[in-house]
């Protein structure tokens, strides 16, 4: 990262402003707010579809954002920056079934592209980074939402220690831990397409 030169500029942003950030004016500038989920659209409607007591007001997120410009070999320069995000989240855990809130935090980097198909030739295998088109009037608030939806677990659980599930039983059933069924099915040969191969190189 380098920030010589340009003096880097703290800015506050309204809401409305988080809508059009000018990044190509090439200036380097820190911001940081706390955001509401009920002023992320997106959020907000996921979050209360699943939980509408939920406190979506008070609860939101606290993002920051650094940006700066790389002086190239070529005296082009590359624009990036980069984010900082933490929030609680309110997922419902797929082992107890109950609501929670997950804890997260993250940082992303991006470098901002001229043309959509500087974006689109971006290569995968850069994982520190990703690219996104520069722009007069970038949306932060879609990447914020972008970047929240794109963390949150595939499959949230509580922390072990915390989940208490419950186990149901029929009445009269007595819940006998030496009885439980055993999960694992042993695997036919006509379900392993292996084993068919495995008896095909042997019969040669
Ligand atoms: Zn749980």
């Amino acid at each position: 990262m380098s920030l010589k030169n340009k003096p880097v500029q703290e800015v506050t942003f309204s809401l409305a402003n988080l809508r059009k950030v000018d990044f190509k004016s090439g200036q380097s500038f820190h911001s940081k707010g706390f955001l509401p989920f009920r002023d992320l659209p997106r959020l907000v409607d996921e979050i209360q579809q699943k939980d509408p007591e939920f406190d979506v007001i008070q609860k939101g997120v606290y993002w920051e954002i650094l940006t700066w410009a790389d002086e190239q070999a070529n005296q082009m320069q590359e624009y990036r920056f980069s984010i900082h995000l933490s929030f609680a989240y309110p997922l419902e855990c797929q082992r107890c079934l109950n609501n929670y809130e997950e804890e997260m935090q993250f940082t992303s980097q991006f470098l901002l592209q001229d043309t959509e198909e500087a974006v689109e030739n971006f290569p995968l295998e850069i994982d520190h980074e990703d690219a996104l088109l520069n722009s007069h009037q970038f949306d932060l608030i879609e990447l914020f939402e972008d970047e929240v939806l794109l963390s949150l677990p595939l499959i949230p659980k509580h922390r072990i220690e915390q989940c208490r599930p419950e186990i149901i039983l029929a009445p009269g059933i007595v819940n006998q831990s030496d009885s439980s069924p055993i999960a694992i099915e042993p695997i036919s040969s006509a379900e392993n397409p292996f084993l068919g191969l495995k008896k095909l190189k042997f019969d040669a």
